[in-house]
């Protein structure tokens, strides 16, 4: 069994789920008491988020390469970077260690073409809606990427932060996600990717009429059959 090295705490809350789904995955793949052999370096998300909200990109992409060092020191034998926004960095970090990185974006889109889907809704952070690195990343797989209109963008964005990322669950918050993907589906998704690592802990598949797909999940999921 290799050593999954982790990138986490962008936020703790979601990466408690990978931590979790990963002995889970693995006792389920090698029965008895066998769970997952990882290495999590995680940081403090106020500086990350501070970096991210006054554009500081490449000071970003440091911390997270400094951060992926220790995990290959420490014995880790593939990385997880454990939130979807974060991969705007994914080259820098993956550029800083020998070991592979396995990226988020192409887990999620392998997951979504298995699944019969070529037009897909994304929900994420406005990072991850609004710009290039990940939706340019499914098309690359040939995938139609559709996002929320402005007000969705910023009601899902907000709700991450405000709420996701503090451990708040609201039956509010659900409902207007609920509507947001009623209006990606009736644009046209035929499955909508909760593309940000907290969003599962809010959203699951009784809440849409496409299926869904949970990136913390997915990668967990790719990470453990890399593994095994
Ligand atoms: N965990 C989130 C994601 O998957 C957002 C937190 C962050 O900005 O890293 O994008």
């Amino acid at each position: 069994m290799k050593t999954i090295g982790l990138l986490g705490g962008m936020s703790w809350e979601s990466t408690a789920e990978y931590y979790r789904l990963l002995n889970e995955l693995t006792r389920e793949r090698l029965g008895g008491l066998h769970s997952a052999k990882c290495v999590l370096h995680s940081v403090d998300f106020a500086e990350v988020e501070h970096l991210q909200t006054t554009g500081q990109w490449q000071a970003a992409g440091e911390l997270l390469a400094d951060a992926a060092r220790s995990v290959e020191a420490a014995g880790a034998d593939l990385l997880l970077i454990c939130t979807n926004t974060m991969h705007k960095v994914a080259d820098q970090v993956a550029a800083a260690v020998g070991i592979p990185l396995l990226h988020l974006a192409d887990a999620t889109a392998e997951a979504v073409l298995a699944a019969g889907v070529r037009r897909v809704g994304l929900l994420g952070t406005a990072f991850t809606m609004e710009q290039d690195f990940y939706r340019e990343r499914l098309a690359g797989h040939g995938l139609e990427v559709l996002v929320p209109d402005a007000a969705g963008r910023e009601l899902v964005h907000r709700v991450i932060y405000q709420e996701l990322c503090v451990g708040v669950v609201r039956e509010e918050s659900r409902d207007a996600y609920r509507e947001v993907i009623a209006r990606l589906v009736a644009a046209g998704a035929q499955g909508v990717i909760l593309g940000c690592t907290e969003i599962e802990l809010l959203i699951g598949v009784a809440d849409s009429p496409v299926p869904v797909f949970p990136t913390t999940r997915i990668h967990a999921s790719a990470a453990v059959a890399a593994a095994l």
